[in-house]
């Protein structure tokens, strides 16, 4: 390890010790992928063995009308357009019934701003009335706060209210990169990092785990990125509360901002994934998410420090809409396959990450 440069990283994981911002931005600059790897990869079977997890679940974007906009989002469209929609409840459940009964249900959107908050309520609800088997797992911070700004409530009361309605989870998304700078940049409408951690924190407080993002490959620099992965493990060390890290690359393709940022590369998504496992000491699992990454780097990502291949997804629109995406739906043979092929041991999970025995198979 020594001549990779990451000797010292090495020795602090042997001893258990934590490793500090100076190593976290040592890990970035590092061009020894495969040595990194390695380092992730110890902590990834010491966590995990040889298990790598997936659910079966769907995905659902109930509108896309949004009036945040921001510049690195090719969702998003302004209340009137033509191509913006909203589902009704019902529609949305006629959208989840296709595919095998789900375990997890992933539903976010945009911040339209007509939709009433009983809107939300009575989609959850009645998502949960015909899938009560999945858990749901919906709405970012920033719809949080958008509900909690719409409805006159605090937080605290939005997500018991949620809560009571079907919730189960929150997805983790809108956190981006925690930087003002960047936040002024790119989505200045967008909720801050306080707010965004605020509501992450209410929300593991009230026993609702969630996960948590990072947006990366645009306009941040390696210091914001180590400062948002710290960020992270801060919280988690308060509220243990994150169940999963989910680095997402930024495609440019569909933006504004396709002139200005070229596509990230695998090596640089490759490393983001050691890197992250490798400082987020505390959050237990880290996800190697297909629909960003691509189905066969998502794979190689599984020697790199992930152990959740995520789910078999039928519907996702936001990675659509950004040209992301080159699967409409994995099967659980393909992931099964994919996970088989790399070495590992696929566990069907639930979206709490225990282990299901898979139904119909
Ligand atoms: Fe709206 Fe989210 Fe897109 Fe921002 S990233 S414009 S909040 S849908």
């Amino acid at each position: 390890m020594e001549k990779a440069g990451l000797g010292e990283v090495y020795e602090k994981l042997e001893a258990g010790e934590r490793l500090s911002r100076e190593d976290g931005l040592n890990l970035f600059k590092t061009r020894d992928l495969l040595a990194l790897g390695r380092l992730a990869q110890k902590v990834r079977v010491r966590l995990h063995g040889r298990r790598v997890y997936y659910v079966i679940n769907r995905h659902l974007n109930y509108t896309n009308v949004c009036e945040n906009r921001c510049r690195f989002c090719a969702y998003w469209r302004a209340p009137g357009d033509p191509e913006g929609y909203v589902l009704s409840p019902e529609e949305a459940v006629t959208r989840l019934s296709q595919g095998p009964p789900p375990r997890e249900i992933h539903i976010v959107g945009g911040l339209h701003p007509e939709l009433p908050y009983h809107y939300y309520l009575e989609l959850l609800s009645a998502v949960h009335e015909a899938f009560p088997q999945a858990a749901i797992k919906a709405f970012t911070c920033v719809e949080i706060d958008h509900l909690s700004r719409i409805s006159g409530k605090p937080v605290e009361e939005v997500l018991r209210d949620l809560k009571e309605a079907g919730l189960s989870c929150l997805p983790g998304g809108g956190a981006e990169i925690f930087s003002e700078r960047v936040r002024r940049k790119l989505f200045p409408r967008k909720i801050s990092a306080e707010r965004w951690l605020e509501i992450a924190r209410t929300a593991h407080h009230l026993g609702i785990p969630t996960n948590a993002t990072m947006l990366y490959g645009h306009v941040e620099t390696l210091e914001e990125r180590v400062e948002h992965l710290l960020r992270l493990r801060s919280l988690q060390d308060e509220t243990q509360g994150f169940l999963c890290f989910v680095p997402l690359p930024f495609l440019p393709e569909k933006t504004p901002l396709r002139e200005e940022i070229r596509p990230t590369t695998g090596f640089e998504d490759l490393r983001v994934m050691a890197v992250s496992r490798l400082l987020l000491d505390n959050i237990p699992h880290l996800k190697a998410y297909w629909v960003f990454l691509g189905v066969k780097l998502a794979q190689l990502a599984l020697h790199f420090g992930a152990d959740d291949l995520h789910g078999t997804v039928v519907e996702e629109k936001i990675s659509e809409a950004s040209g992301g995406r080159e699967a409409e739906a994995l099967s659980r043979e393909e992931i099964e396959r994919l996970v088989r092929t790399a070495g590992f041991e696929p566990v069907e999970r639930d979206a709490f990450y225990r282990a299901v025995a898979p139904e119909g198979v």
